[in-house]
């Protein structure tokens, strides 16, 4: 077999450690980094190897924790994973310049997820549809016999919708299936629903059903999510104006958007991994909510309050789950809900959007004031120290000398760091 390219035969079957040892002999990883990889993934590789594919190890990412947040009265700890430096500080910061008005207020819209059937080559769309209509009854009671677990917990099918879509290849009729999924993200339980309604869909249209898939434009399970910081708390009226004025900026133009949301998504995505959860749904439902109108803009609003205060508002599609996925398998996932004390999927999807609101705070008001690079570059610099090869308490003395001088740069911590190392850094 040749040692070389990326085709290794039967790869699929072999072990974890064997498909490590494979990799290592068809590429640059060398055996330190094939140890760091052992290491890494020894805890769980066996796990990883159930929840993925041709797996040789796992990719850690920091678990930390944001204090000081208040969600609808009740105190919760926050189980972030992110690799970004910063973001947890920011939250745990923001977080406490709003304990003296209560916090972050949430309410939902229920966790109703849509599936969605597309179905081509019909003699007539409209009668297609009106046939689909026509049989809503029989479409509930296919899609509630999928899932008797999720019927005897309360959950299952709620509703259709059926349109006829003008596309570029002509009419296509799409069938929406409405189904409450209750605590769990329930992309497989919907899935199976409109795959097993298919051949049925076929038969009432004349048509012939090509995808069966759920939508992430998840906005039919929207967290509204908000709060008020007093503008004595966050430095006065300059302070908040200008995040007024960010706000603004964010409304009118898709470029500071982008960063707006992702500023958000720094928030909501940690703690959407740190519970097992799938970032890319809730990525995609974001984004695309955030479009719905036709232009892309921010998810959240920054306003003053009649007593003068800030107030923040942001909705959120939040197709999260307490069951199902990794959630349910994964233990730091299932430590992570503990330490929030999370028993329901609602209360889960209210946190992550709360902490998303909290990040975009810290976000903007850095932003319109100091400037975010302050806060990031100290703990940029501490990984620019570890990149050049600092270790133990050369960190901080690198990251602080290149802090002092201004030179937050790879080849100024190198510098740094030989200097230390001579005894002429300190
Ligand atoms: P799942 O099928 O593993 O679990 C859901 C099932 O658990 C329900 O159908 C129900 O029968 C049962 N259940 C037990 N207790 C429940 C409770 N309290 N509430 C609700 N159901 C309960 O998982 P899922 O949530 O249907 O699917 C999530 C997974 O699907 C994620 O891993 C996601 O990554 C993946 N996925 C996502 C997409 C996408 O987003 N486009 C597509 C395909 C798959």
């Amino acid at each position: 077999m040749s040692e070389t390219g990326s085709r290794i035969a039967g790869f699929h079957s072999l072990s974890p450690e064997e498909r490590l040892d494979a990799v290592t002999r068809r590429s640059g990883l060398g055996n330190e980094g094939k140890s760091h990889l052992i290491e890494a993934g020894s805890a769980l590789v066996d796990l990883a190897d159930h929840l993925s594919e041709n797996v040789i190890s796992t990719m850690n990412v920091p678990l930390g924790i944001a204090t000081n947040l208040i969600v609808d009265g009740e105190e919760v700890l926050v189980p972030m994973a992110t690799e970004e430096s910063s973001v947890i500080a920011a939250v745990c910061n923001a977080a406490k310049q709003c304990r003296d008005t209560g916090g972050i207020t949430a309410t939902w819209t229920g966790p109703q997820m849509i599936a969605q059937v597309q179905i081509l080559d019909m003699p007539d769309p409209e009668a297609a549809k009106q046939a689909l209509l026509d049989r809503r009854d029989d479409i509930k009671a296919s899609c509630d016999a999928c899932d008797p677990m999720l019927l005897k917990l309360g959950g299952g099918f709620r509703d259709i919708e059926v349109r006829v879509l003008d596309t570029r290849i002509g009419p296509m009729v799409i069938l929406h299936l409405i189904v409450d999924t209750r605590d769990a993200m329930g992309a497989n339980a919907v899935n199976t629903m409109a795959e097993k309604l298919a051949p049925h869909v076929e038969t009432w249209t004349g048509g012939k059903v090509k995808l069966r898939i759920l939508s992430n434009l998840a906005d039919r399970r929207v967290v509204t999510v908000q709060g008020v910081w007093r503008t004595e708390t966050i430095g006065g009226e300059e302070v908040r104006d200008g995040m007024i004025a960010a706000s603004a900026f964010a409304d009118a133009d898709p470029y500071r958007a982008a960063t707006h949301n992702k500023g958000i998504m720094n928030g909501v995505s940690a703690v959407v991994l740190a519970t097992g959860n799938d970032t890319r749904a809730i990525e995609a439902g974001a984004h695309a909510f955030a479009s719905r109108s036709g232009r892309y803009t921010a998810l959240s609003t920054w306003n003053k309050t009649p007593e003068g205060d800030l107030h923040g508002v942001m909705e959120i599609p939040m197709a999260v789950g307490i069951v199902g996925g990794a959630t349910k398998v994964h233990p730091t996932a299932q430590a992570s809900l503990k330490i929030m004390g999370v028993t329901t999927a609602e209360r889960l999807a209210k946190v992550a959007a709360a902490v998303g609101l909290v990040q975009n705070f810290a976000a903007v008001k850095a932003l319109a004031t100091t400037g975010i690079q302050a806060g990031h570059m100290r703990l940029h610099a501490q990984n620019l120290a570890i990149a050049v090869g600092a270790t133990g308490d050369e960190i901080e003395a690198v990251a602080g000398a290149i802090v002092a001088r201004k030179e937050i740069r790879e080849d100024a911590a190198r510098e740094a760091l030989e200097q230390i190392r001579s005894g002429a850094g300190g």
